[in-house]
C-alpha cells in the first residue's frame, strides 16, 4: 500500500483566494459595520412586548453577524500566525477590532431588555416553539443583566474601562515587550527578550537555567515599581466596579464566566491539596536525578533524559490516526480529513509566529490548526492537542451558533483528551527506558503544572484581591504573597521560590477573563475523568462523549457531568479520581528511575 504524504502547509484559498490580498476577502470586511449596525438598530428597537417570532428573528440576525465576525476573526488569526510580516493582516485586523467593538452594544442591550421583561412574560417566550433552544443563554444573559447595574452606568463601565481597565493590560505588555535580560549563556553574554530568556528554564545546563531564571529576577526587581502599579490598577478598576454592583465577593464574575458553583471549585481545591504528597515526591526524586536536595524553581522544566526518538510529520500524523482509531471512528476519521484536506500549518520555517492554537471558521465549518512541527514527540501531543479541539467544534456544528460558546473551562476538554490517547500510547510503545522515562516526566510536568503551579497562582490571586480592597499593595506585599503561595502550593517541595512570578506572568494582567488559572486545572481533571470512562467503556463510549460535547454551552458544569458522566462534581470523590490517574503514572516514573539507577 502506498502512503499518502499529508500536507504541511495548510489551505486558506479554500475560504479567501490570496490571503490578506484577497479582494473578496476586503469586500467581506467592509461589507461587515452596515450589518453590524443594522444589527445593533433593530435590537435598539425591541420592547418588552417582543412577540417570540421578532425575538427569534432579531436573534438570527445577531448570530450572522457574530459568525461573520468569528469567520473573519479565524481567517485573520491564520494570516498573521503564518507570516508575522504581513502587514496588511495586521492592519485588517485592526479594522475587524473595532467592527467588534461596534457590536458590543448589542449584546448589552439584549441582556438589559431580557431582565426587563416580567418573569411570567419570559417564560411564555422561552416555552414558544422559536425560543425555546435559547433557554440557558437567554436565561443566563438575563440573570447576568439583573446583577449588573443599568444600562447607562454598565455602558459608562465599560466606555471607561478603554482608557482605565484594559490598557493597563495593554501598558503591561509593552513593558514586558521593552525589557531585555543579559544571560550569560555558557560563556556568551546574550540580549535576550523575556520570551526567549523564559525558553532557556528547559536548557540542559544548569548553570544556564539559574543564570536566566537570576536574570528575570534582577530585571524585574528593577522594574517591580512600575509593575505594582499597573496590577494595582488594573485590579482596582475591577474591583471597584464590582463594588458599584454591589458583588462582595472577586470569585462572583470568574465563577459565573465558566458557568460553575463555588461549592465546586472548593472541592476541585481540597481534593488537590489533600493529594501532593505524591507530586512531592516526583519533585524530590526528580531534584536528585539533577543531583539536588530540593527542586529550584529555575530547574522545574530541565530534562532529566535526552528523548532521542524523533518522528517525521508523516510518522506523526499515522501515529495520531491509529491511536484516535482506538478509541473511536469518528475521531479517526474526522481527523483523517483534516490531515488530507489541508487544515493544519506544521511546517517548519521562518517568520512563524510561535506556539500553536486551533481556530474555527464557521461559515466553512471548518476549522485551521497552527503550529510548528519539528519532529518531537512532544509535537505529536501537541497536534493532537489542537486537533482535539476541532474535534469539538466539529461536534458542536448540530447546534445553533448562540448555543456553541463554551467556557474556558470546558474549552480544554476535548484537546487534553485527543492529547491524553496520544501520550498514554507514546509511553505504552515507548522502546527504550530512556524514552519511557521522558515520556512519562512529559506527562507529570502537566499534573504538577496544573495542581501546584496554578493551585500558587490561584492562591496568590485570591489573596492579593482581598488585600487591595483595603487599598494599594506594596511590592514587598505582593512578593511576600507569592512566595507563600508558592510555598503552600508546592507543599514544601520547593527550594528557591520565584518571588517575581506575579510580575513576570502575563496572566494576571488579562483584562478580557478574570482569574486565568483555575479554569486550566478544572479543564485538565474533568477531561481526565471522561478519559477514564471512555477507557473503560471502549469505542461505545464515542456517541456519549459526542453528546457531551454538544451540550458543553448550554448547561452549568454542574449539570454536564452529571446528565453525561453521571458525577457530582460539587464532591471531593470526582475530583481524587482524576487525581489518582495521575499519581499513577508518579509511581511508574519513580519505579522505572529506581530500576534504572
Ligand atoms: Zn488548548
Amino acid at each position: 500500500m502506498a502512503t499518502i504524504k499529508y500536507p504541511e502547509v495548510w489551505d486558506l484559498d479554500v475560504f479567501f483566494e490570496g490571503g490578506s490580498e484577497s479582494l473578496a476577502f476586503h469586500q467581506f470586511l467592509n461589507d461587515l459595520p452596515i450589518k453590524v449596525e443594522n444589527v445593533v438598530t433593530q435590537v435598539q428597537a425591541l420592547t418588552v412586548e417582543v412577540s417570540a417570532s421578532e425575538l427569534r428573528n432579531v436573534l438570527n440576525q445577531f448570530t450572522n453577524v457574530l459568525m461573520e465576525i468569528s469567520h473573519a476573526g479565524g481567517m485573520l488569526s491564520c494570516l498573521t500566525a503564518q507570516n508575522t510580516k504581513d502587514k496588511t493582516a495586521l492592519l485588517l485586523q485592526g479594522q475587524l477590532s473595532t467592527i467588534s467593538a461596534s457590536f458590543a452594544p448589542a449584546i448589552l442591550r439584549l441582556q438589559q431588555l431580557l431582565s426587563a421583561i416580567d418573569d411570567a412574560r419570559f417564560n411564555e417566550l422561552l416555552a414558544s416553539q422559536e425560543i425555546n433552544e435559547f433557554t440557558f443563554i437567554l436565561t443566563e444573559w438575563r440573570e447576568q443583566a439583573k446583577q449588573k447595574l443599568s444600562e447607562q452606568e454598565e455602558s459608562l463601565i465599560s466606555a471607561l474601562g478603554v482608557d482605565g481597565y484594559s490598557s493597563w493590560g495593554q501598558l503591561y505588555n509593552m513593558f514586558i515587550g521593552d525589557i531585555k535580560v543579559e544571560v550569560d549563556v555558557e560563556g556568551e553574554n546574550k540580549l535576550l527578550s523575556v520570551g526567549q530568556a523564559n525558553n532557556l528554564s528547559s536548557h540542559p545546563n544548569e548553570e544556564v537555567r539559574k543564570n536566566a531564571f537570576e536574570a528575570l529576577e534582577k530585571v524585574f526587581t528593577e522594574k517591580e515599581e512600575f509593575f505594582a502599579k499597573t496590577l494595582n490598577h488594573l485590579a482596582g478598576y475591577r474591583l471597584t466596579s464590582y463594588k458599584k454592583r454591589g458583588w462582595d465577593e472577586v470569585l462572583q464574575e470568574p465563577l459565573q464566566i465558566n458557568r460553575m458553583k463555588q461549592e465546586t471549585l472548593d472541592a476541585m481545591w481540597g481534593a488537590i491539596a489533600d493529594n501532593k504528597a505524591p507530586f512531592v515526591k516526583f519533585l524530590e526524586t526528580k531534584a536528585q536525578m539533577l543531583g539536588k536536595e530540593k527542586m529550584d524553581w529555575y530547574n522545574f522544566d530541565a530534562p532529566v533524559t535526552s528523548l532521542a526518538t524523533t518522528v517525521s510529520y508523516q510518522e506523526g500524523a499515522q501515529f495520531i490516526l491509529k491511536h484516535f482509531g482506538k478509541f473511536g471512528a469518528q475521531l479517526e476519521a474526522f481527523a483523517r480529513k483534516a490531515f488530507e484536506d489541508g487544515w493544519i500549518e506544521a511546517e517548519d520555517r521562518d517568520n512563524k509566529r510561535p506556539g500553536g492554537f486551533c481556530t474555527g471558521l464557521p461559515l466553512a465549518n471548518e476549522s485551521r490548526i497552527f503550529m510548528t512541527y519539528s519532529g518531537t514527540m512532544s509535537n505529536v501531543s501537541t497536534l493532537a492537542h489542537e486537533l482535539g479541539h476541532a474535534f469539538h467544534t466539529y461536534a458542536l456544528c448540530p447546534m445553533n451558533p448562540l448555543n456553541r460558546r463554551y467556557a474556558m473551562n470546558v474549552a480544554e476538554t476535548a484537546s487534553t483528551f485527543a492529547e491524553m490517547i496520544v501520550a498514554d500510547a507514546a509511553v505504552e510503545e515507548a522502546q527504550a527506558t530512556e524514552d519511557k522515562i521522558a515520556l512519562l516526566e512529559d506527562k507529570i510536568q502537566r499534573s504538577v503544572a496544573f495542581f501546584m503551579n496554578i493551585h500558587a497562582r490561584f492562591l496568590f490571586e485570591t489573596r492579593f484581591y482581598e488585600e487591595r480592597k483595603r487599598g494599594i499593595v506594596s511590592t514587598k506585599r505582593l512578593n511576600e504573597l507569592m512566595e507563600e503561595a508558592q510555598r503552600e502550593a508546592f507543599a514544601g517541595a520547593l527550594g528557591e521560590a520565584h518571588p517575581h512570578f506575579w510580575a513576570s506572568k502575563m496572566h494576571f494582567y488579562i483584562t478580557g477573563v478574570p482569574f486565568y488559572n483555575f479554569p486550566y486545572t478544572f479543564g485538565y481533571l474533568f477531561s481526565l475523568s471522561i478519559y477514564a470512562k471512555a477507557k473503560e467503556e471502549g469505542s461505545a463510549f464515542e456517541e456519549k462523549y459526542m453528546a457531551l460535547l454538544r451540550d458543553t454551552a448550554i448547561m452549568t458544569v454542574e449539570d454536564l457531568a452529571m446528565k453525561h458522566l453521571g458525577e457530582d462534581i460539587t464532591k471531593r470523590d470526582f475530583w481524587e479520581k482524576g487525581i489518582k490517574l495521575c499519581v499513577r503514572d508518579v509511581e511508574t516514573f519513580i519505579q522505572l528511575v529506581s530500576k534504572e539507577g
